[in-house]
């Protein structure tokens, strides 16, 4: 598959729709290939200009899909194509879909206890037949890594999505990626959340309106001072402009 990348702030992000999101994913599963696949939003791209790892990391990622407006809005201002959003939480829904069909295993990890277990419940229920081969939850000392790691590499998952929040996920899944031996790792910040029902996602007037970032923000106030970061990137972006 081929579809050009687009730099904002120095971040590769990928100009391509869901549907080919979708196809890279499964390709890379039936290759077995070891593909990680970060979510870049505007928050994500500026922690990149101050977290050098973090920066390492997203120029080495297989993929790096646009995920949230500023993203797209981003990409269009520099004069690029992009397509459309591509986000974390609906490209993780439309992988679960297929899985059944597809036979995939799917392994959750990430978010506080409970929550991983209720979004396979979750899963179950949407998507019948899917096999959810493996969760565990995301807070964990370095004692247990190992463990974690083993757990993973032994349910044999094609396909994980790990939910520990930005930067984490991502040096997490870097850090450990020969030894976790999966074709597909996605980093996917509140998806396993949204899903277990215990956070709400905007509603679709409000995604579409591009006002996603507004829902989040009223309704974890505290992280609203992270709003700061949108008006920064717009700043940033519009600077980094030839
Ligand atoms: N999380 C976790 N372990 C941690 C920190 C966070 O499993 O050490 C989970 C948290 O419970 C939530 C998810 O990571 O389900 C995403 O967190 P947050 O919304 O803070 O991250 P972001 O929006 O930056 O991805």
């Amino acid at each position: 598959m081929s579809f050009s990348v687009v730099e904002i702030l120095g971040v590769p992000v990928a100009a391509l729709t869901m549907r080919e999101a979708v196809e890279q994913a499964e390709c890379w599963m039936d290759e077995r290939r070891g593909a990680l696949i970060a979510t870049a939003n505007a928050e994500m791209i500026m922690n990149a200009t101050r977290d050098e790892e973090l920066f390492e990391i997203l120029r080495s990622a297989d993929l790096v899909v646009p995920d949230g407006a500023g993203t797209v809005w981003a990409a269009r201002h520099l004069g690029y194509e992009m397509p459309e959003r591509v986000a974390g939480y609906d490209l993780s829904q439309e992988l679960l879909r297929r899985a059944p069909q597809k036979n995939r295993r799917v392994f959750f990890f990430g978010s506080a206890p409970g929550v991983a277990e209720k979004a396979k419940q979750k899963a179950e229920e949407l998507y019948p037949g899917i096999s959810v081969v493996g969760v565990r939850n995301g807070y964990f000392s370095s004692e247990e890594e190992p463990e974690i790691i083993q757990e993973i590499r032994e349910a044999h998952p094609d396909l994980l999505l790990v939910a520990l929040g930005v930067p984490k996920q991502e040096k997490w899944l870097k850090k450990h990626k020969e030894a976790l031996d999966v074709p597909v790792s996605i980093g996917v910040g509140g998806t396993l959340d949204v899903m277990a029902g215990t956070m709400r996602r905007a509603p679709v007037w409000m995604q579409k309106a591009k006002l996603e970032w507004l829902f989040r923000a009223l309704l974890q106030p505290k992280r609203a001072g992270r709003l700061l970061a949108l008006p920064k990137f717009v700043f940033r972006v519009h600077a980094s402009k030839k």
